[in-house]
């Protein structure tokens, strides 16, 4: 699912029949903000770009509203309308490359968030400018993990953990008064495979890092989390940025931010937002806030 793995473990027997449910909430997450599907609502705001307003289901609204949130909050740090520079690059496809100067510079330029153009009252969204393409790629699998979240605690579901590619979403508690305990994959690999745990009760964990999606071209590793003033991979002071929240679209949304922030902005952003972070530094300091 979203070109990854996905795991649900419930901690009943009784209710394992819900987990199939939970798949399928997933799936119909997918299905309405995957921008490469033909007819999803995300594909129609693209097609519409510069054009008409397009209506869409309440949910995805609330997703690129929070979307739309974080970037303006983060100074445009994070940037939900850059799927013209990601398709540049081609991350994920077969042959990424290194896109020249001249191609980055016009789509760029063009990014503008409040070119994303939200209205409550009808749901609608509208692209206003036709270079721009939205891409939910940063939220995506937290929402997701958050949907099925909320479908298992509305079957009765006291503790679950769903498990989107690393992104993670804890249900209830480990047991009465006792914290989940997460591990967070070290960039570097190391002995244990983690370099730092979380302890949390219903949140969202959500991890970004250039690790994890990248190629190498004369000699530079590029990696798929862009800096928005560049158009290139975001230089970080992070090798490793999480958020910790009950909201696993802003959870998803701020573990990009944080990152592409570096650790000041982080700290600032996170304040903002009542949310928690764990920072891996280059240096290997583990910042905790
Ligand atoms: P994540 O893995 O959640 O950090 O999200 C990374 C994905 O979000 C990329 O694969 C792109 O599709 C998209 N993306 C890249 N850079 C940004 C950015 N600065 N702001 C928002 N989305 C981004
Ligand atoms: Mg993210």
């Amino acid at each position: 699912m979203m070109d990854t793995q996905c795991s649900i473990t419930v901690y009943d027997s009784g209710h394992v029949q819900y987990i199939q449910g939970a798949f399928d909430a997933m799936r119909e997450v997918d299905r309405r903000l995957n921008r490469f599907s033909e007819g999803s609502e995300v594909w129609r705001i693209n097609e519409n770009a510069g054009g008409e307003a397009v209506e869409v289901s309440e949910e995805t609204f609330r997703v690129i509203a929070t979307a739309k949130d974080v970037s303006e909050r983060s100074g445009g740090a994070f940037c939900p309308v850059m799927g013209a520079v990601s398709d540049l690059w081609g991350f994920g496809s077969e042959n990424p490359r290194v896109p020249s100067d001249e191609e980055l510079a016009p789509v760029v330029d063009a990014l503008d968030i409040s070119k994303l153009e939200l209205d409550g009252e009808n749901l609608t969204v509208r692209l206003a400018d036709d270079r721009l393409k939205l891409d939910l790629g940063a939220v995506g699998k937290g929402y997701a993990t958050g949907v099925a979240a909320d479908y298992l605690r509305s079957a009765g579901v006291d503790r679950a953990i769903i498990n989107l590619g690393g992104s993670l979403y804890l249900l209830g508690a480990k047991s009465e008064g006792e914290d989940w305990v997460v591990g967070i994959q070290d960039p570097g690999g190391g002995p244990s495979g983690y370099f730092a745990t979380v302890e949390v009760s219903d949140a969202a964990v959500v991890t970004s890092g250039g690790y994890q999606r990248n190629f190498e071209a004369d000699g530079v590793t590029w990696h798929h989390i862009l800096d928005p003033e560049t158009g290139r991979s975001a230089q970080s002071d992070l090798l490793s940025a999480s958020a910790i929240t009950d909201d696993g679209a802003l959870a998803d949304a701020l573990s990009t931010a944080y990152f592409v922030l570096g650790e000041e902005g982080a700290k600032a952003l996170g304040a903002e937002y009542g949310a928690g972070g764990l920072l891996l530094t280059a240096e290997r300091e583990i910042v905790r806030f």
